[in-house]
């Protein structure tokens, strides 16, 4: 439909929508009424779970498009971006929005090459002047806000997780589907795909709560000390870009400017000094809690709540009294 606001499914690879997508579709909720678009979702995927499906209907997505074809796994660019510009090029959606994803992050980019338009990329709220969107969207590391609207259409965003508010699910509505079909014709091959082990914790950009390690943890044996917290209070495991280059865990699991963007509920940081570099990427935490140290260290001038002393006597501390009150 003309005018819609078309979300960009964030999935499992398991065939289920992920939490982030319930917040596109929330915030375009928000928007497209008064804007005179109904809201939409695109789904590109391999696998499709009628329950996925559902889902969405139930999020409010009025219509959606599906992609489902197993070219399309794993995401590819030159896959995607056609596909989502043809149907654009005839539908002409109001926007288009996907997550801070680090798949998401390129498609939106290279759509936008495509369709000549351009792109908020990490956005953490809008507003409404004179008929038009405003997307606020943290710069220079997070030290400041900026506030930008398109020149031109379709306005095209991303929206980083956990910083909106969800669409509740409504499950009396039913999917209206549209079945679309990809010239897939990519040029590169997929050649293997390896599964890491799965350690039980939450994905780092959905969890609501995160405990990220820095160098002062001084090897990597002892990010066992923050997974044993992150087991008892629910949390994803991060980590500063000094135990990235040391080796001590793989670049997924960075925060900040060169990794990963979070915006969790709280956010635990323990012997992370708190470079901007990193502070670039979780500042926008609801509540932040330090555990270092040094009592100068710059996280305390961020922190809601600090607390100095060793981390190697803080952590297990803590872990302990967390499994006392949850028993
Ligand atoms: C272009 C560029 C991009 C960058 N991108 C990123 C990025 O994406 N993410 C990122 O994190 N960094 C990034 N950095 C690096 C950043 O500048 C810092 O070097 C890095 O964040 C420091 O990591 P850290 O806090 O773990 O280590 P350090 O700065 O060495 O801090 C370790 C802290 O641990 C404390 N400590 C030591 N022992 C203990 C203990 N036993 N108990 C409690 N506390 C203890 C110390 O007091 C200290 O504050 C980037 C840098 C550049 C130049």
């Amino acid at each position: 439909m003309a005018g819609a606001f078309w979300c960009v499914v964030e999935d499992d690879r398991q065939g289920q929508p992920k939490k982030v997508t319930a917040e596109l579709i929330g915030e375009a909720g928000r928007w497209a009424p008064d804007l005179g678009g109904a809201v939409e979702a695109l789904w590109l995927t391999d696998r499709a779970a009628p329950e996925g499906l559902d889902q969405l209907a139930a999020w409010g997505a009025s219509r959606i498009w599906l992609w489902e074809d197993a070219a399309l796994a794993p995401y590819r660019g030159e896959t995607w971006v056609p596909a989502i510009a043809d149907l654009a090029a005839h539908e002409k959606p109001r926007a288009i929005w996907g997550a801070v994803t680090s798949r998401h992050r390129e498609l939106v980019a290279r759509l936008a090459a495509r369709l000549g338009a351009g792109v908020a990329a990490d956005c953490v709220a809008f507003s409404l002047a004179d008929g038009q969107l405003v997307a606020t969207r943290p710069v220079y590391a997070g030290k400041l806000l900026s506030r930008v609207r398109w020149t031109t259409g379709p306005w095209i965003a991303t929206l980083r997780p956990n910083v909106f508010k969800a669409a509740t699910a409504e499950t009396h509505r039913t999917p209206t589907v549209e079945r679309r079909s990809a010239a897939v014709a990519p040029v590169t091959r997929f050649v293997e795909r390896r599964e890491e082990a799965q350690t039980g914790l939450p994905e780092l950009t959905e969890a609501e709560i995160v405990v990220s390690g820095g160098r002062g943890l001084k090897g990597p044996e002892n990010f066992a000390l923050l997974e044993e917290l992150a087991g008892v209070i629910g949390a994803a495991v991060g980590a500063s870009r000094a135990a990235v280059d040391a080796g001590w865990k793989p670049h997924r699991f960075q925060i900040g400017q060169t990794g990963r963007t979070i915006s969790p509920k709280l956010y635990i940081g323990c012997g992370i000094s708190g470079a901007i570099q990193h502070l670039a990427g979780m500042r926008t935490s609801k509540v932040i809690c330090a555990v270092n140290k040094d009592a100068d260290a710059p996280i305390f001038k961020i922190a809601d709540f600090g607390l100095v002393g060793d981390l190697f006597e803080v952590v297990p501390l803590l872990t302990e009294e967390f499994r006392k009150l949850k028993r």
